[in-house]
């Protein structure tokens, strides 16, 4: 599933549409993806609009469309919004404007220049329109990169938690929105702690550290290095980047045959914990803290 930098490198992709006026949508409208808003909605929204800009959190993107006139100028800021969840499969890609649709390409804008493709052949995504307003996003949770996410801010989120287990801490998205579960496993092995150590073991400040150099650090790695050349290419759920996290990372190791830990070179340990395979260096991050 994508995690907040294959999100981001996502919206990227589909940036080259901002500023454009949407001439046509084309959708499934049968399609699983169109549960929360009908197709027939969305398509009568927004064709004619403009992509004025777009934003992610955590796993979510949002595309917002005005009337053409630039919010700067005048001082507006659009009230329509489409947000995007890219669930297990889904991917966005740019292609040509007249782009003909496969049978998994279930949502589709086009502008003169492009078509923005939606395609999702497991369709866990989701594709929804939110109620008229400036913005549908004040009531999310911080995002880990926020300077809002203090030590406090973390503190209070985990007050009521302290027998859960680190990964499952770091796989909830109402306190790290965005971490998956690649990001959650690079975390726990930077602490290093066991991913099964309960949270009243851990240090908060170093996780709220940790954490935050492993969103950057994913950010650069995977959004920033993968900046699309060629966006019919697109982008897709294993094998979506070219540029991962480099060979210091646990990222590059966890599923190998034989995978080593890349600190201390240890056989890495891979179990179920928090529901999630889960790998782990059994030296660098011994179990038995959990179980004092
Ligand atoms: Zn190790």
């Amino acid at each position: 599933m994508p995690e907040l930098a294959e999100v981001e490198l996502a919206r990227r992709i589909w940036e080259p549409g901002t500023g454009q006026r949407i001439v046509a949508v084309d959708s499934h409208p049968h399609a699983r993806v169109y549960r929360d808003t009908p197709a027939s909605i969305i398509e009568s929204t927004l064709s004619n609009t403009f992509i004025v800009c777009s934003r992610t959190h955590g796993k979510r993107l949002l595309f917002s469309f005005g009337d053409g006139s630039p919010c700067k100028s005048t001082g507006t800021h659009p009230t329509t919004h489409l947000e995007l969840h890219l669930g297990m499969s889904g991917r966005l890609f740019l292609a040509d404007p007249d782009h003909e649709p496969t049978k998994h390409d279930h949502f589709i804008l086009r502008t003169t220049r492009f078509a923005l493709v939606y395609s999702d052949y497991r369709q866990f995504g989701r594709v929804l329109l939110h109620e008229p307003c400036l913005d549908p996003w004040t009531e999310l949770p911080v995002e880990v990169l926020d300077p809002g996410f203090t030590l406090a801010c973390l503190r209070r989120l985990t007050a009521r938690r302290r027998g859960t287990t680190l990964k499952a801490l770091l796989l909830d998205q109402a306190v790290f929105p965005g971490v998956g579960n690649w990001m959650a496993d690079e975390i726990c092995w930077r602490l290093p702690c066991h991913p099964g150590i309960r949270l009243q073991e851990l240090d908060l400040a170093r996780v709220r550290t940790v954490s935050r150099q492993v969103c950057r650090g994913a950010l650069r790695h995977v959004a920033d290095k993968n900046a699309p050349r060629d966006g019919a290419r697109g982008f897709s759920p294993g094998h979506y980047v070219e540029q991962v996290p480099p060979r210091s990372w646990l990222f590059q190791h966890r599923w190998k045959a034989g995978g080593c830990c890349p600190r201390c070179r240890s056989s890495l340990a891979r179990g179920t914990i928090a529901t999630r395979t889960t790998a782990w260096c059994p030296t660098c991050q011994p179990e038995d803290a959990s179980e004092a």
